[in-house]
């Protein structure tokens, strides 16, 4: 556990830098920040970049920084342009924390005699004044020999890397998921049945530990091609719309890959679609499938009554891998999918 120690910050004049060091934080490996002052336009402003951008990092304002210091149970490092070279100390450091925390104390303006004496490492990166955002960045840099840099995050919002230009895809959260059916005119059926799949997938992916925020947006917009056409080709419709709109891949599959429990290759070209697979295959795909063949309209339906009307359509094959998607789902989430519906229903 990394934590960044924030001292004299002062909300007025600090704000930017402050961030800054906090963004730095997360960004190149640290897992919170802790500030001296207490700020909750701060707090409110990293926990939003968390919130999009994703990862676990936690920001504290308002704390007794000498205390703070004085009692941390581990490696205390004080960055600061009077201290030993970083490239003289850093791999003593490392192996120091092997086993222990570390905490990294940053400074703003004059920083206090006792923040020398407490720390166990003074540590300059060069012996020159400069700022704060830089010392950290590049003593983080040092420390994790640039593996940070590689790190993935799972957020809301995923930057694409580009050559040239700019590419962000979006998670839409529920509330965005909502503007996204109401602005390409979802009519009351698709709204109200779109909603109770939203409800018994999400209630399947909380036993599943699956990622709900995909569950969330993939349950919400799976019918969203249904704007544009009622058949069989709603599915790639709605992933068309959602492509175009950036949205991200993975919400995208399971909206494109929601029908039945799944479409092959050959199926596709009989059916005139695109020729590709269209079967769920991560666990949110297969979520969202399978909660919606548990709903006809805005009603919760069971397996058996699924499965009957697939058979009344002499549609034998797709009853069958529905009924296989049922038990690997039910054994993934430690109970039969029926009873979750049972569940959902009383609540
Ligand atoms: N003169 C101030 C002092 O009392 O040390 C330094 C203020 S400086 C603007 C703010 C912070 O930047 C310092 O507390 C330190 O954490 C960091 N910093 C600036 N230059 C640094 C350097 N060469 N090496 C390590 N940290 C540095």
């Amino acid at each position: 556990m990394i934590t960044v120690l924030r001292i004299g910050h002062r909300p007025f004049r600090d704000k930017r830098i402050t961030t800054h060091v906090s963004l730095v934080s997360r960004a190149f490996g640290a897992d919170n920040v802790v500030v001296d002052e207490k700020d909750e336009i701060l707090e409110e402003t990293v926990n939003k970049v968390v919130k999009n951008f994703g990862g676990n990092f936690e920001i504290e304002t308002g704390i007794e920084w000498k205390k703070y210091f004085k009692n941390f149970n581990g490696i205390k490092v004080n960055l600061t342009m009077y201290g030993i070279n970083v490239d003289n100390r850093i791999d003593e450091i490392i192996e120091k924390t092997k086993n222990n925390d570390m905490v990294i104390l940053v400074g703003a303006e004059k920083v206090p005699m006792d923040a020398y004496l407490m720390a166990d490492y003074n540590i300059a990166i060069a012996n020159q004044p400069h700022s704060e955002v830089s010392a950290l960045a590049i003593f983080l840099d040092r420390y994790f020999k640039g593996k940070e840099l590689q790190k993935t995050y799972e957020g809301r919002m995923n930057i694409i890397p580009m050559e040239h230009g700019k590419s962000v895809k979006f998670i839409p959260g529920e509330e965005e998921s909502m503007k996204l059916l109401y602005n390409e005119n979802a009519d009351e059926k698709i709204i109200k049945h779109v909603q109770t799949v939203y409800k018994l997938a999400m209630s399947i992916g909380r036993y599943a530990n699956a990622d709900l925020k995909l569950i969330a947006a993939g349950s919400l917009l799976h019918d969203i091609g249904r704007t544009k056409t009622n058949g069989i080709k709603h599915a790639t419709a709605g992933a068309q719309i959602l492509r175009d709109k950036n949205i991200d891949d993975r919400v995208v599959n399971i909206v494109e890959r929601h029908t039945g429990a799944g479409i092959t290759k050959e199926e596709a070209v009989k059916l005139g679609l695109p020729e590709r697979d269209y079967i769920p295959e991560t666990l949110e795909e297969k979520i969202v499938a399978q909660a919606d063949n548990l709903v006809a309209g805005d009603r919760l339906i069971s397996l058996d009554t699924t499965l009957k009307n697939y058979n009344e359509k002499k549609l034998y094959d797709a009853a069958k891998k529905i009924k296989e998607l049922n038990d690997e789902l039910s054994l993934i989430c430690g109970k039969n999918l029926d009873e979750i519906e049972k569940e959902v229903n009383n609540l």
